[in-house]
């Protein structure tokens, strides 16, 4: 074991302050941030999730933005997680590479990296899954499964709660309701993790906007849904309501790498020649539905979007789960562009404020109908506004109708056209106004037909999911116990 571990971790007594391209101990991981931020201590933050790993490994996150620590209005929230599965090894090296460039950009007054720093918010997750990683470490970074893991043998990518299941059986009762669903949850298949647990939390405290989750084995951006409608466990194409928008995402990254959208690449699956070529995803643009690859059922993607306003995808960043140390230099130059690209898309489609005459409405419904062809198509995923009454809304360029509604006030309706090459999201308001100051006497008009669409208005409460997420995980932790 002494000797696969000199293997995989050659150089490691090299220390430098310069960053240096080589696969990081779980040990240095904290000490390589807290030295990004000693550089620039004015955009970055360091910070722990709720709870640390199964082994107790704290799971580390370095933010970027010209204010951390706080959620600016018109500010979008970006995160990339890295290595959740243990022995997936490039996406845990990228980020800190990832983090260390953008410090060290924006210190060479790099105008693209400044303006991007100072118009998004930045959360890199190196690594999900520290005990993986220390188990496929030390068993010689070589095995297909050993340490993809976490130290109770649970698949982190598997261990989310399911909500496709609630989403797919609300779309065969008719019911017009395909967002925020965690407090639709009953039951749990299986305990949460506490990795899963510190993610969920992050992802429900934080209002990310856009968000990619890093494995490899494969060479491809894979988008929603991750789950199947029939339960096939391949090959059956599973659209989100957001399927344009989310196979541009995915599109987005791909086609900035250096080769993950090149059909003449070859596949990573290279038993023999039909099967390579079967397997080269770079013939559909380097993108693929997940499920229409093979489905799953609780994968942390679906999650966030089921979950939250936030839209994430997966990116699967090469053939070989664990690669050494001498490529990943290269395999940062062949990702770098496509990690900026990939940021810059949190600034499209249409962001705004919702408000009235006191101030800012937080949990405001924004829900938006395509209108660019003959025929108006409701994308049927409603985001909600955040705490400053503001939200981001990613759409494909196009014509929208887009509605901002709150129980007690007139819904507003307006038009808008996202055009093509955004460098910053359009910027479309509201302005609300209570239905109260109409009618003073509710008797007379009985119940308010204003404000509702498609039957009765849903509210939003951040406070409502917490506290159901709260009360669904504390009941799984004295299970536990
Ligand atoms: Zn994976």
């Amino acid at each position: 074991m002494a000797s696969y571990l000199v293997l995989c971790l050659a150089f490691l007594l090299t220390t430098s302050a310069e960053f240096v391209w080589r696969h990081h101990t779980n040990e240095q991981l904290p000490v390589i941030l807290e030295d990004i931020h000693a550089r620039c201590p004015n955009i970055t933050r360091v910070y722990a999730l709720t709870e640390p790993s199964v082994n107790g490994v704290p799971l580390y996150v370095i933010e970027f933005s010209d204010n951390p620590g706080f959620h600016q209005p018109y500010k979008p929230e970006v995160k990339y997680v890295g290595n959740i599965h243990g022995n997936e090894v490039l996406g845990r090296e990228l980020l800190l590479g990832l983090a260390h460039y953008l410090c060290e950009q924006y210190q060479n007054r790099d105008r693209k990296i400044r303006s991007l720093i100072h118009s998004t918010r930045i959360h890199l997750l190196p690594s999900m899954n520290p005990d993986g990683w220390q188990l496929s470490t030390e068993t010689g970074c070589v095995d297909y499964l050993i340490g993809r893991t976490n130290n109770h043998s649970v698949d982190l990518n598997r261990n989310f709660p399911d909500l496709d299941a609630i989403t797919f059986e609300f779309e065969r009762q008719g019911i017009n309701h395909n967002n925020h669903l965690l407090k639709d949850l009953t039951r749990l298949a299986a305990p949460l993790e506490p990795e899963t647990r510190a993610v969920m939390r992050w992802i429900m405290s934080v209002p990310f906007v856009l968000s990619a989750a890093m494995h490899g084995g494969d060479l491809v951006a894979n988008y929603p849904y991750d789950e199947s409608r029939s339960g096939a466990p391949v090959s059956e194409y599973s659209a989100s309501p957001d399927d344009d928008t989310f196979r541009e995402l995915a599109m987005a990254y791909a086609s900035a790498h250096a080769d993950m959208a090149s059909a003449t690449r070859r596949g990573c699956h290279t038993g023999n020649s039909e099967e390579a070529a079967s397997y080269n995803f770079g013939k559909q643009g380097g993108v693929t539905n997940g499920a229409a690859w093979y489905s799953l059922k609780g994968g942390m993607q679906d999650f966030n979007y089921l979950a939250t306003n936030a839209f994430e995808v997966t990116l699967e960043l090469g053939c070989d789960k664990y690669p050494p140390a001498s490529v990943l230099q290269q395999e940062w130059e062949r990702n770098r562009e496509a990690l900026l690209a990939y940021i810059w898309k949190a600034h499209t489609g249409i962001k705004g404020i919702v408000s009235d005459d006191a101030g800012f409405i937080q949990n405001a419904v924004i829900s938006v109908v395509n209108i660019t062809g003959p025929v108006p198509r409701p994308i049927r995923h409603d985001v909600t506004t955040a705490a400053y009454g503001d939200y981001y809304r990613l759409l494909t360029p196009g014509h929208y109708e887009v509605t901002a509604s709150h129980p007690g006030y007139f819904p507003v309706s307006r038009v808008v056209t996202v055009p093509r090459h955004q460098t910053a999201a359009h910027v479309l308001n509201f302005q609300l106004e209570p239905t109260t100051s109409w009618f003073d006497d509710e008797t007379s008009f009985g119940i308010y037909p204003h404000g509702l669409r498609d039957g009765q208005p849903r509210i939003y409460k951040r406070s409502i999911y917490e506290q159901v997420a709260k009360t669904m995980l504390d009941r799984k932790e004295s299970a536990k116990q």
